[in-house]
């Protein structure tokens, strides 16, 4: 069942690149296993699932030590990330898509240098001012890039956000609309360790929207794990 729902969602991925004019092979699909016990996320892996994302830091390290055994996966944290739990993430995670105030970047920032790592991660705003209570307010995005641009051990590699949670997608466009826009108004302030590479936005029930928008990083639980 697994198997078919991630190439269900696969072609539904395909379709909406394609409307939009974009490479299917663009987009990144992180498997969003929060919900998911171990067996059922090696199914997915089976399916050839690649990258997976994780809410808790908790959660995240017990699948990794009965998953990642032989295996080339990308660990993605993607939900809320308080300052005490920054030095045990930056251990475990390829990127930290939840990174939401400038004492949080400069906390990972010293945590990775201690491990000699560069930690990719990326500026999680507020575009909906709802459905989240978290996200950086988008009128402090330039304060945030400025603060990013010193630091040795962070590489800021794109944004993400939220969309309302209402009934369908019908909301999401304007936040999707919205940051993509930002996202396009921040390719200018590359260089050195601002990349800005990644747009995560996206879940179950919007994902395609988010795509037609110009999201390349789409984070899907429910529609692979029902
Ligand atoms: C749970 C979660 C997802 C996946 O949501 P689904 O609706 O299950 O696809 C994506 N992003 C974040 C931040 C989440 O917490």
């Amino acid at each position: 069942m697994i198997k078919e729902n991630i190439e269900a969602v696969r072609r539904r991925i395909e379709s909406a690149a394609r409307r939009a004019g974009r490479e299917p092979s663009d987009i990144t699909l992180v498997c969003v296993t929060k919900e998911a016990a171990a067996p059922a996320v090696l199914e997915a892996l089976a399916a050839g699932i690649t990258d997976v994302g994780e809410n808790r830091v908790q959660d995240a390290k017990a699948k990794q030590a009965a998953l990642n055994p032989g295996r080339a996966l990308k660990w993605h944290m993607i939900g809320h990330l308080q300052g005490n739990k920054a030095k045990d993430a930056v251990g475990m995670f390829d990127l930290i898509h939840s990174v939401d105030s400038i004492a949080l970047l400069q906390e990972i920032d010293k945590r990775a240098a201690r491990i000699g790592k560069r930690q990719d991660i990326l500026l999680q705003l507020n575009i909906s001012g709802e459905r989240s209570k978290f996200g950086l307010d988008p009128s402090q995005t330039g304060d945030f890039i400025e603060a990013v641009r010193p630091l040795k051990n962070v590489r800021l590699s794109g944004l993400m956000a939220i969309a309302p949670l209402s009934d369908g997608p019908k909301n999401a466009w304007p936040c999707f609309r919205g940051l993509k826009k930002l996202f396009d108004g921040l390719l200018r302030a590359r260089g050195g360790n601002i990349e800005m590479k990644y747009l995560s936005m996206g879940m179950s029930a919007d994902f395609e929207a988010a795509i037609e928008e110009g999201a390349n990083m789409v984070r899907i639980g429910s529609a692979i794990f029902k």
